[in-house]
């Protein structure tokens, strides 16, 4: 073994040590300390494993700022089915009903007991009295539509401490700096089910083997896939570093279905140093909705409706059209349909044409106080990434939005802009299929959270996280505990350890940085069979030839280095499910130089594919596969209904 002594934790390599629980929760994020949450209230025994640190990590670690679909809170004007179906419409139907109607209609519970367990949903000091905003009554504060009043800002930094010292008080156990690497499976094909996790302490090697009646996956999404910058490893990508797609790489080796895995975003935000930091420009989206923009002049830039109508008040951007019920904002809607667009600065080219001056800034200056408060300060400031690096920081070199500008190249996200061959998996990307329980294709093995296809947010990351754990929950029953395979406890230990026992080889950087390559080659905006296959080839090739290079000194770059196995694994993955569509789709961003069909009616559906016996398995199921997803949530949730009715009252 390399040299380990320098190391400030114990050396624990070769040691084992065995879990048992009646759920496995992997991943303590926003989904994975709810499910944690919700099983332990049925009162099963739950072991709960994170990379990180439970209290601080995740995308929600250092907070959010909003948060979207809380459809049933008492200011609200619309409905859950209202705002799931146009979320579903939204993305031409390639989109998580299920989910999504979770979202809608159980996310403001989890609101609700998020400000239970001692996070911050309301103004209780009134910081914001007699702001358009604010609801007097409950001190709810909305962020983008303030007709309908379904999205809410929130103090985002005071949830992931909350939540942890939730787990704390329910008693779950919670093993932090674990990284999960493999699930343990029994049975094959159509009985194949899932028996637990092997992983691996990060700071001493220990292997830990965990058994469960049930599992819940919830790993967040792949990242670092075609953009890597190994002098920013930090800075590759939107996420957090350590969220790259293992819960992804684990269900993949281990015969789990995914579905949407071809679809992939050009680059758009927060990669690989190119941009500036997340929310660190002057825009004019998502958390910076919807700040006066001006041009290189001072000239305001025109804000229109949906119909093209120029707004003439700051208060009417966050109105719908006349005419319209509602619209769509916030992380995932860029680029809304007709029916739900919501206010906007006129299209980038047609300011062009009109003679608006680059670079544009964001002038705070020029907004009510209550708004630029509400944006500087509250949003910027609770959203994830944005506390320290952006509002102390800037406040501290002197920026103040009472007379100061920001600068951003454009409006909306654009602080950076990318190759098409730049691609990220981002905008409700693919994901996990599952049925209306979130249980994937293995038995005892549920997902939530950003695992599942076409995700977004935290209340769907909370709410997914809720309902899976309970649904987990209620799947123990007599469910008997299997032993893992000691044979795949061997073989993982093996694959685990060896960059350890590597010497002078190669950093898990260089393979990083290889694959990306390799992805932004064979697999970026324009696809063809013959580049999918040589890609497929390239990437073989450096399993066969650069993973037995691999080395590492210590079990934090031995943690690096399983990432980028992941990060292989997941590229074959999405090669793979390039292959299988023929096609190219719109709505997936998918485009074939060998076809010259989009969407033919034959092809549009959820296209899905899994791993057996090392050969990718295709399937498909229709697009709307969930049925009515009132009646069926409806069907299957008599018992949380009662309770929930009971606990708030109907809604
Ligand atoms: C900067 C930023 C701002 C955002 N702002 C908003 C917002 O304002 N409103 C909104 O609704 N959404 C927002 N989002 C999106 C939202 O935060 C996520 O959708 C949500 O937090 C996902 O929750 P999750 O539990 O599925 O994943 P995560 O919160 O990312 O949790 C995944 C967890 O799994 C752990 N993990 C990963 N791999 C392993 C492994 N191998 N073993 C063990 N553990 C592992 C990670 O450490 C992490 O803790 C934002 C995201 C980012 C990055």
């Amino acid at each position: 073994m390399n040299n380990v002594y320098a190391w400030p934790y114990a050396n624990e390599f070769g040691q084992r040590e065995t879990v048992r629980s009646d759920v496995l929760v992997l991943g303590g994020g926003l989904a994975g300390c709810f499910a944690a949450i919700a099983a332990a209230r049925k009162g099963r025994s739950v072991a709960l494993v994170e990379k990180g640190a439970t209290e601080r990590s995740g995308s929600a670690g250092s907070g959010f700022d909003h948060w979207e679909s809380a459809c049933s809170n008492p200011c609200s004007r619309v409905t859950p089915k209202e705002i799931a179906e146009a979320y579903i419409e939204e993305q031409d139907e390639y989109s998580n009903g299920i989910a999504h109607y979770i979202e809608c209609r159980e996310g403001y519970d989890r609101l609700l007991d998020l400000e239970d367990f001692g996070g911050k949903i309301r103004d209780t000091e009134g910081l914001f009295r007699g702001a358009e905003f604010r609801d007097e009554k409950t001190g709810l504060l909305f962020a983008y539509d303030y007709t309908n009043r379904f999205t809410l800002r929130v103090w985002g930094t005071t949830f992931k401490p909350a939540l942890y010292r939730e787990l704390k008080r329910l008693g779950v156990r919670v093993f932090d700096r674990v990284e999960a690497t493999c699930l343990a499976t029994a049975g094959s094909g159509g009985e194949k089910r899932c028996t637990g996790a092997i992983g691996m302490n990060t700071r001493t090697g220990k292997l830990m083997v965990f058994e469960a009646a049930a599992t819940v996956l919830a790993m967040s999404r792949p990242a670092r896939i075609w953009l890597f910058n190994p002098d920013l490893v930090g800075l590759c990508e939107f996420r957090p570093t350590q969220s790259i797609g293992s819960g992804h790489a684990m269900g993949w080796r281990a015969g789990v279905e995914f579905t949407m895995m071809e679809k992939s975003v050009r680059g758009e935000f927060s990669a690989a140093g190119r941009s500036f930091p997340p929310y660190g420009t002057g825009n004019n989206h998502n958390t910076w909705y919807a700040a006066t923009m001006v041009d290189a002049r001072g000239v305001e830039i025109p804000y229109v409706d949906r119909d093209g109508r120029e707004l003439k008040t700051v208060s009417e951007r966050y109105r719908p059209a006349p005419g319209q019920k509602f619209f769509l904002k916030g992380g995932v809607i860029d680029e809304a349909k007709y029916p739900y667009r919501g206010p906007e600065t006129l299209d980038y080219d047609e300011l062009m044409r009109r003679g608006y001056k680059l670079p544009f800034y964001a002038d705070l200056s020029r907004m009510p106080e209550m708004e630029r408060r509400a944006i500087w300060g509250l949003m910027v400031g609770e959203e994830g990434k944005t506390r320290i690096p952006i509002l102390e920081n800037y406040t501290r070199r002197g920026f103040d939005p009472e007379k100061h500008m920001l600068q951003s190249y454009g409006t909306g996200w654009q602080s950076a802009s990318f190759l098409g061959q730049e691609r990220q998996l981002f905008g409700a990307p693919g994901g996990i299929m599952h049925d209306w329980d979130l249980k994937t294709n293995l038995d005892g093995l549920y997902a939530a959270g950003d695992q599942l296809f076409a995700s977004d947010c935290c209340g769907f990351a909370c709410a997914t996280g809720y309902y899976a754990g309970r649904k987990a929950a209620d799947s123990v029953g007599g469910a008997e505990r299997e032993k893992v395979d000691p044979a795949l406890i061997d073989r993982e230990e093996a694959r685990l350890y060896a960059p350890m026992l590597v010497r002078d080889g190669m950093n898990w950087r260089e393979l990083n940085m290889a694959i990306s390559k390799a992805m932004q080659n064979y697999c970026g905006e324009f696809k063809c069979d013959e580049l999918l296959n040589e890609g497929l080839d390239l990437l073989n090739s450096y399993e066969r030839d650069s993973v037995p290079l691999l080395c590492c000194d210590n079990p934090h770059e031995l943690m690096r280095t399983h990432e980028v196995l992941d990060i292989l694994e997941v590229a074959r993955l999405i090669l793979n499910a390039c292959l299988l569509r023929k096609t190219s789709s719109a709505p997936l961003n998918f485009r074939r130089t060998d076809s010259d069909l989009t969407d033919p009616p034959q092809d549009r559906a959820f296209l899905t594919i899994r791993q057996e016996n090392g050969k990718a398995v295709g399937g498909r199921k229709p697009l709307r596969y969930f049925g009515d997803i009132e009646t069926e949530y409806i069907k299957r949730n008599e018992a949380y209904i009662a309770e929930r009715d009971a606990r708030y009252g109907s809604r």
